[in-house]
């Protein structure tokens, strides 16, 4: 069994024998080793990628708003309408976080919130289906060459629901207004037995994928995700896959995976479900997910899962790096897993304000990791296409 494992492995990488299998994904978790698994996925990544840089994207993470009617166990950080905390920003405001982004040669948002509910939700923390019109609008007509990446399946769910409005409708009037691009957020594991677990009130796998089918039908490029190391199996990690893959051959809209474990601090998930007593066996080996405790993924895994990601999505050109939960030096190592990208130099708040430390140095940091793994850093936009950086924007004047 070692032996053809490796075979399919090294036929995965070198596209010979075609693509693995839901089988043969499994018998290369089960079977391989880490080194095993990370040499084909190199070589598929170099196969794909074989230009002289690894990529990289300056952007400015904006949560427009944490009101949420939804109760994800694995979320720390909405609001219940009504609540104390609860916050939704002006147009104002994210104008002025756009232009703190171009001050620092930033290309693109991501802007996620929570499943807002409609303006006359009685906690006041309600919004019409126009107020993302206008910011959409709002924002390509004062910073025209932003690229918003913004809106996640779930969300785009919930406005077709909450508004009565058909699904392309919804789509088309944001796509009309601005949107560019939709990130993968809200996959989780595209799998129901998980979701319903885990993403209470939020949009089941056939509508997550619905959305991104809809979106990659009017034109419209999306990422896809996943968040593992909770409550899955290993077999329902396959499963998601395969479900993006089989969309992926449908429509050819994903430009991108990204997959990162499960970050349990804060979260009811973490509390609640508590993981497995140790034995002699799982210290002997690596455990084996139940489905039922909670197996957190650590750096090992997370490698493991990249690996096998880049040989299984066969058709998904791009794969990131996810330094922002594993670290730079395992972001780092990713680029020999897999991953052809370090993803995004993401702009935070609070590191401007308080710290005064600049976004120069964090991507600075970036292009330094890239360097020393042995490839040109590369700014890229949201298609992966190279910038020059001559073209790089300036802010413009401030918009009140
Ligand atoms: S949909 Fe879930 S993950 Fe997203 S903000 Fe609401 S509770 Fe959090």
């Amino acid at each position: 069994m070692r032996e053809s494992v490796n075979d399919t492995a090294t036929s995965a990488a070198t596209t010979v024998l075609g693509r693995l299998n839901d089988a043969d994904a499994l018998a290369l978790y089960h079977d391989l080793s880490i080194h095993e698994l990370g040499r084909p996925a190199f070589a598929r990544a170099q196969e794909l990628h074989p230009e002289p840089y690894r990529t990289y994207v300056v952007d400015r993470n904006i949560n427009y708003a944490n009101v949420c009617t939804a109760r994800c166990t694995f979320c720390n950080f909405y609001a219940q309408p009504g609540a104390a905390d609860a916050y939704i920003l002006t147009h104002a405001q994210i104008g002025r976080k756009i232009e703190e982004l171009l001050e620092i040669g930033g290309t693109q948002i991501l802007m996620q919130g929570g499943l807002v509910p409609s303006q006359s939700h009685p906690s006041g923390h309600g919004l019409p289906f126009t107020w993302y019109l206008d910011l959409l609008r709002f924002i390509k007509k004062n910073y025209a060459t932003i690229h918003v990446h913004a809106f996640s399946p779930p969300e785009i769910w919930a406005l077709h629901q909450v508004f009565q409005i058909p699904l392309p409708d919804v789509l088309r009037r944001l796509q009309e207004a601005g949107l560019d691009t939709i990130p993968g957020g809200g996959g989780e594991i595209l799998v129901e037995r998980v979701r319903r677990k885990i993403g209470q009130g939020k949009s089941t796998t056939e509508q997550w994928l619905e959305v991104m089918r809809a979106a990659h039908q009017i034109g419209m490029k999306t990422s896809c995700t996943m968040m593992f190391g909770h409550i899955e199996t290993i077999p329902e990690r396959i499963e998601h896959l395969r479900r993006l893959r089989d969309l992926q051959d449908e429509t050819g809209g994903f430009t991108a995976f990204i997959h990162w474990p499960f970050q349990p601090e804060g979260t009811p998930l973490g509390r609640w479900i508590r993981p497995p007593e140790p034995s002699p066996e799982s210290q002997a080996s690596r455990p084996v997910p139940d489905g039922k405790h909670l197996y957190l993924a650590d750096a090992h895994e997370y490698l493991v899962m990249l690996a096998i990601a880049r040989l299984y999505l066969d058709n998904i050109p791009n794969i990131q790096s996810s330094w922002v939960t594993m670290g730079p030096k395992i972001g780092q190592l990713a680029l020999f897993f897999g991953a052809n990208d370090m993803g995004s130099v993401m702009m935070e708040e609070n590191v401007v304000s308080s710290a005064g430390t600049t976004f120069r140095l964090n991507e600075d940091e970036i292009r330094r990791l890239i360097s020393a793994a042995g490839w040109r850093p590369q700014q890229r936009d949201q298609y992966y296409r190279p910038i020059d950086p001559s073209r790089r924007r300036t802010a413009p004047p401030v918009v009140s």
